[in-house]
């Protein structure tokens, strides 16, 4: 394993995440919807740091599927999404690649009328985007390489690490513990 961000600059960037979400949701009906399972830990982390009255909630997003890193097609399931009717949605995912996933998740959110949606992501990779569309809340840009820590997963391994990491070869290759 090779950390990329430790422990301290993830939260660093959590904390100037938070501070950028206070100030541009201030008199807003916020809602926070986190995307599972790769957010849970910059959700837990983030909805304790901003300073505003709040809903949260949850869908499911699952694009990564089998023994490898190749993506698979996206599922979505809302059966867990909260009313998100006149409410002002921050869409919360650890990691914005090929952008698609977001798309999508902002489509479905679309039909359910809410006031506004924003989006939010512990990481992106820059180079890999393939949509016109951006986070408005970034913690960091980050090479495109496969990471696990902070939520983020390598067939569900890893995700309880406090900071990010890249794999190595043969933990790549390797039954993860
Ligand atoms: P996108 O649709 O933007 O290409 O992919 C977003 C989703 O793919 C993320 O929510 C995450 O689940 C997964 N993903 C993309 N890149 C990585 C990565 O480097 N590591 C891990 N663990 N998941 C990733
Ligand atoms: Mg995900």
């Amino acid at each position: 394993m090779n950390v990329l961000l430790d422990e301290q600059e993830v939260r660093q960037g959590v904390n100037r995440m938070a501070g950028d979400i206070t100030a541009a949701f201030q008199d807003k009906s916020l809602t926070i919807v986190g995307v599972l399972t790769g957010s849970v830990v910059l959700l837990a982390d983030l909805i304790r740091l901003v300073d505003l009255p709040m809903r949260v909630g949850v869908v499911h997003a699952s694009s990564y599927r089998g023994a490898t890193t190749i993506r698979g097609p996206l599922v979505i399931n809302s059966d867990l999404m909260p009313d998100i009717s006149d409410r002002d949605v921050l869409v919360v995912d650890d990691i914005f690649d090929t952008g698609n996933t977001m798309v999508e998740l902002l489509s479905l959110m679309e039909k359910l009328g809410p006031s506004s949606v924003k989006t939010a992501v512990l990481l992106r990779k820059k180079a890999r985007c393939e949509v016109d569309l951006q986070p408005d809340f970034i913690g960091f840009d980050i090479p495109n390489e496969f990471v696990v820590g902070y939520g983020l997963d390598y067939q569900d391994a890893y995700r309880n690490l406090p900071f990010v990491g890249t794999l190595e070869p043969d933990e790549i290759n390797s039954t993860p513990p």
